[in-house]
């Protein structure tokens, strides 16, 4: 653990503009600097960071905190491994923890002991040479992959005779302990290797391909400190600058569709490793891209694997698109039968998921037959209405009435009745008529007024109510309760922080604070006095068709009054 009072001294010494300005271009506007956010990819910048506020706000994707969130998000590590690498930036030295310094020595061992390990499988690789010809990989040592040899020892012999410790092959699970007997045997033997590498191109395990009939077809190393399955993905290493590049990730099942697609040019390939793809993977590639093309095998399994892929890609605010593959299994042999330009051809037919999913469904029906297209357009009409985006979704109602051969409108009645019973819910939520904008200006400016300024929280908690922050009440709330920075610290990646980060970064000056405040509480006081008004008008209505003459003259009373106020407020 860093002690508190180095991570105070970093916070001060850290100037996040010079910080960010290592890894994004930003440039002076105003009193804050703007530039193309690296989170999300966009055109226009909307990525702000404020070296006054010490904070960085997205305008388009939300994120943002300070300098530590920034340098986390960037180099994707936990907060201690942020704090060092601004400690390296800035030159506060950090001191680790005897604990810490250990562990860091452990995996820098670790990693020299993987890459020991890839080199002797490099060595061997005239061991899988038949194989890479059949395959037709052209530069093998590109990928660096390597054979592990038909033996039971060799590369323990290898590594040990060269100074390695027998527990730490045991540890990346090089060997593996004999069963009921003294000893070990080494896990890869008589495969062809592809060694993983992590973003940063260091070897952290290995998969072996069997290169005869043997189970299982792929292995792959076991977890260990320096490799966990679900956290990488296969030729990331070679491919993160393209991926940048192009703006999206290929994702395909294997290791040597990628290889081969890599060799045809198209360089922003990666593979899942095998397993299922996990949200960290998807996490991974979204410090590249946010934006994934999924090309996995044309049977029930790939696409199957494509299904899951979309929902745990979709969780983690990536866009996809599916290519489909044609008259062929997967892609090598796709490229290997019809040509690479064949390949980036489906690459660039590929279509937005749910236009893939529609077309999947509704291939399933024979469409000559009544009955098949109703059914056809019941399920069409389950996937269209879990579409959030209102023009998108009538633009595939276009598309599946087309393809079903039914009339758009039917199939959005269809659509609607199965969304209705939605919207009735969420309509229940609003209970008030919406505030104008000029009123929800009001509540931002206070919010503002308030972080910037200590007596204007004074004031305000004399002449408003939380409730007149209507949206806001809670980060009023806690605007109320605590400093600013304590307020902005614990709401760091809420949705009100980010709102709070919006409002802090705004960029218009407020010149006479004592005039802005003053309209501001007087537009929430008139705004909460029209809403009891119209609150009054409804009841009167209600109370005229019961008669009650005495209720309906305090009733007007009590209008003229509200009325009275409102006006001088509104003057
Ligand atoms: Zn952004």
């Amino acid at each position: 653990m860093i002690p508190e009072s180095l991570i105070n001294e970093l916070k001060e010494k850290a100037d996040i503009v010079s910080i960010v300005s290592s890894y994004v271009a930003v440039k002076k506007k105003g009193k804050n600097y703007l530039g193309l956010c690296p989170f999300h990819s966009e055109k226009t910048p909307s990525f702000v960071v404020s070296q006054e506020k010490s904070m960085f706000h997205c305008f388009g994707c939300g994120a943002g905190g300070n300098v530590f969130t920034f340098v986390m998000k960037m180099e994707n590590t936990d907060f201690l491994q942020a704090a060092e690498i601004i400690g390296d930036k800035i030159g506060v030295h950090i001191e680790r923890s005897a604990y810490d310094e250990k562990n860091r020595e452990q995996k820098n061992h670790l990693y020299a002991l993987a890459e020991a390990a890839c080199e002797f499988f490099e060595l061997n690789i005239d061991g899988a040479n038949e194989y890479i010809k059949k395959r037709g990989i052209a530069d093998p040592k590109l990928f660096r992959l390597g054979f592990a040899p038909n033996s039971w020892d060799a590369i323990s012999k290898y590594l040990l005779s060269r100074g390695a410790k027998l527990e730490d092959l045991l540890k990346l699970g090089l060997i593996i302990p004999r069963p009921n007997a003294q000893g070990y045997y080494d896990r890869f033997r008589d495969r062809l290797i592809f060694p993983i590498t992590d973003h940063r191109n260091r070897v952290v395990g290995f998969s072996g391909r069997a290169l005869n009939n043997e189970e299982p077809k792929y292995l792959n190393s076991p977890d260990s400190e320096i490799f966990v399955k679900g956290d990488n993905l296969y030729n990331l290493g070679l491919a993160k600058d393209a991926i940048k590049q192009q703006k999206f990730a290929l994702v395909v099942e294997g290791n040597v569709d990628v290889i081969s697609i890599y060799e045809a040019g198209i360089k922003n390939v990666i593979a899942p490793l095998g397993t299922a793809f996990t949200p960290r993977q998807a996490k991974l590639i979204k410090r590249f891209s946010d934006m994934v093309v999924l090309a996995f095998d044309a049977d029930p399994a790939g696409v199957a694997a494509t299904e899951r892929a979309q929902e745990i890609l979709k969780e983690a605010d990536v866009r996809i698109r599916i290519a489909q593959l044609k008259d062929a299994k997967d892609p090598d042999e796709m490229i290997k039968r019809s040509g690479k330009e064949a390949f980036i051809e489906s690459v660039k037919a590929s279509c937005p998921a749910l236009e893939f999913k529609l077309r999947r469904v509704i291939g399933r029906f024979n469409l000559n037959e009544a009955e098949a297209r109703a059914r056809a357009a019941h399920e069409a009409s389950a996937i269209l209405s879990d579409e959030k985006d209102k023009i998108l979704q009538s633009e595939y109602i276009k598309l599946a009435s087309q393809l079903i051969g039914i009339s758009a409108e039917l199939l959005e009645g269809e659509v609607k009745s199965k969304y209705s019973f939605y919207r009735a819910r969420s309509s229940l939520r609003r209970t008030t008529a919406k505030p104008s904008s000029k009123v929800i200006e009001a509540q931002k400016k206070l919010i503002r007024l308030m972080i910037e300024w200590d007596e204007a929280t004074v004031r305000i908690k004399d002449e408003l109510q939380l409730e007149n922050f209507g949206r806001y009440e809670e980060l009023a709330k806690k605007i109320f309760e605590s400093p600013a920075n304590v307020v902005l610290e614990n709401l760091a990646n809420t949705d009100e922080g980010k709102i709070l980060r919006e409002i802090m970064l705004s960029e218009e000056p407020l010149e006479d604070r004592e005039l802005i405040l003053s309209d501001c509480i007087n537009s929430l006081k008139a705004e909460a006095i029209k809403n009891k008004m119209e609150a009054l008008r409804n009841a009167f209505s209600d109370s005229e068709k019961k008669g009650g003459a005495e209720a309906i003259a305090s009733m007007n009373k009590e209008y003229l009054g509200l009325n009275e106020i409102f006006r001088s407020l509104a003057r």
